[in-house]
């Protein structure tokens, strides 16, 4: 199936939305696409495109048409400049120190970064993000420092053919949300889906999947 076919499928396959009936964002994960395959995608329907890479961000940045530019990726503290002013969404706030240099860069900049928390709800060495006990506190902590705005939260499950294991994981995202939106308007996005784990997660509460093979094929890393 080429790209244009698979984002028509997807898009229709979320459009009745997650378990509670809410509109699911598609973001397409597009690391080592071309501009000419993220343009067809976008030419198909999509709205939101994420870049895992800086240096993939920047090269493509002009060459893509339109589409909302997330970052999706472990941000390296010397490479916040370059997404400065640039980004609609930072998915990746992972750690105390990132978060405080991007809010330090945004106000320098006259800009406010919206971000989104990671979480690393697995608790897995091989992933970034914030444990989930101290998780509300690091929002708490990004939305009353000038230069961010916090939007929500991001996780990645871990690969597992555990269905139970992988629910509980997301049903705790969930509720890490909804605590957030209990009290602040500003919390909107649930990012928590991928190619193989997207039903699961829309079936728990995300409101928001990125997908990259679903919607261009399997990766190929030269
Ligand atoms: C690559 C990537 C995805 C999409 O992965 P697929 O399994 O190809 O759908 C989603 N989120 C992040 C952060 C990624 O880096």
């Amino acid at each position: 199936m080429s790209i244009s076919e698979n984002v028509k499928r997807y898009l229709d396959r979320i459009a009745e939305g997650n378990c509670f009936g809410e509109p699911v964002t598609l973001v397409a994960a597009t690391k080592t696409r071309t501009p000419q395959e993220i343009n067809e995608a976008i030419a198909a329907g999509i709205t939101d495109i994420g870049e895992n890479k800086v240096q993939e961000f920047r090269d493509k940045f002009d060459l893509v048409r339109g589409g909302r530019r997330h970052f999706i990726g472990h941000l390296q503290t010397n490479k916040i400049k370059y997404l400065i002013g640039k980004t609609d969404l930072i998915q990746s706030l992972d750690r105390e120190e990132l978060l405080t240099e991007l809010a330090a860069r945004s106000v320098r900049a006259g800009v406010t970064t919206d971000v989104l928390i990671e979480v690393n709800i697995g608790s897995e060495l091989s992933k970034s993000g914030y444990p989930l006990r101290e998780a509300f506190a690091a929002y708490e902590r990004a939305q009353s420092t000038a230069g961010l705005r916090v939007r929500g939260f991001m996780a990645m499950l871990p690969l597992s053919e555990d269905a139970a294991l992988l629910g509980g994981l997301a049903d705790d995202m969930r509720a890490l949300f909804e605590r957030a939106v209990a009290q602040d308007e500003n919390i909107r996005y649930l990012s928590m889906g991928m190619s193989g784990d997207w039903e699961l997660c829309l079936g728990h509460g995300a409101n928001m999947i990125r997908l990259g093979t679903a919607l261009f094929g399997e990766r190929t890393y030269s």
